[in-house]
């Protein structure tokens, strides 16, 4: 059978590109969903951002735009070309996508892969980075990769307990290892990778620049002190939404990360809009999993010398603020995790 159809009646042009735009937003929007747990990825943004998302039914965001949420997707696929890339390669017995290890305070997350090449077992990150040159790695991602770091090793070293092997020993076959409750044959993957490394894992951050598609690499050593800071920062958050008292901040209205040249955050009005309460917010908290958070216990877990040294780590946060300004005009909120 035909049907005949009039010109009027077929699509017209440029509506595909408006079905691309609220497309776009419908699979990268939140909607506003009140979020349970604190991310890997979270390290190094607001605070209080993050905060908000808890307690989303209280503090609606605004909603993304079509081409912010393209932006997102971008970063995405990027993570799956690149871990294509490494994973072709057979000798690095690469692995995409580990759910990483939790200590008490339950941040989740899942690392973009990790390697088994040359008895060596390492982290890998991917980020897409609108930069033509990228010089050096940025904090919040060293973080992030050191929470990672921090979280394996100690994996690696519980197994190496389990399976009663010295630091030194090299672990030829992990199939014929006996513990006390499970052989080798019984753990996974990333476990078995963990213990045939002949090391403490290692990590490394790959970008990929979206003007030039040129990458870049950055290897990163675990540093307990630095793992000790973005602990800290985490124990700070949950504490933040345990209490329910909306963090406090030291952001301009006008800079990154409340507001840049092409964008403005999503709480922009609920900070800074007209009659925004600029003072303190004390809601009813949100208990978070994992073991009940020490309320009395404000101490940092660092030594005072620990403290100290970190002190001197630090820049002048307004040189931060200032050099954060300036990586956005040109990120975009383009580094994707
Ligand atoms: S507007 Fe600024 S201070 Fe408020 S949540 Fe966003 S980034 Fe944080």
């Amino acid at each position: 059978m035909v049907k005949r159809v009039y010109r009027d009646e077929l699509p017209g042009q440029g509506e595909f590109k408006e079905i691309i735009e609220s497309k776009s937003k419908e699979f990268n929007d939140s909607k506003g969903k009140v979020r349970t747990a604190m991310y890997a990825s979270d390290y190094g943004s607001c605070q209080r951002k993050v905060w908000y998302q808890f307690f989303s039914d209280k503090f609606p965001p605004e909603r993304i735009t079509g081409k912010l949420a393209r932006v997102f997707a971008n970063g995405d696929d990027v993570h799956f070309r690149l871990s294509a890339y490494l994973a072709d390669d057979r000798a690095l017995e690469f692995e995409r996508e580990i759910g990483v290890p939790r200590n008490h305070l339950e941040v989740h997350g899942r690392c973009d892969g990790m390697t088994l090449h040359k008895g060596q077992a390492t982290i890998v990150e991917f980020k897409s980075i609108n930069k033509k040159v990228v010089e050096a790695i940025k904090l919040e991602h060293e973080g992030q990769l050191m929470w990672y770091l921090g979280m394996w090793e100690a994996k690696r070293l519980e197994l190496r307990k389990e399976f009663g092997i010295e630091e030194n020993d090299i672990v030829v076959d992990v199939e014929f290892l006996i513990g006390h409750t499970r052989t080798g044959r019984d753990l996974s993957s990333a476990e078995k990778k963990l213990l045939r490394s002949n090391g403490p894992v290692k990590g490394e951050v790959i970008y990929e620049c979206k003007p030039t598609q040129d990458v870049f690499s950055f290897p990163v050593a675990f540093d307990e002190l630095k793992f000790k800071e973005v602990q800290e920062w985490y124990r700070q958050l949950k504490w933040y939404v345990e209490a329910g008292i909306r963090p406090r901040v030291r952001y301009l209205r006008t800079k990154f990360p409340c507001d840049w040249f092409t964008g403005k955050c999503q709480y922009y009005d609920i900070c800074h809009g007209e009659g925004a309460n600029q003072g303190d917010i004390v809601i009813l908290g949100r208990k978070l999993e994992g073991p009940a958070v020490q309320f009395e216990d404000r101490g940092d877990g660092l030594t005072a010398e620990e403290v100290e040294r970190l002190m001197k780590l630090k820049s002048n946060p307004d040189e931060i603020a200032q050099e954060m300004n300036e990586d956005v005009a040109s990120d975009e909120e383009g580094d994707n995790e």
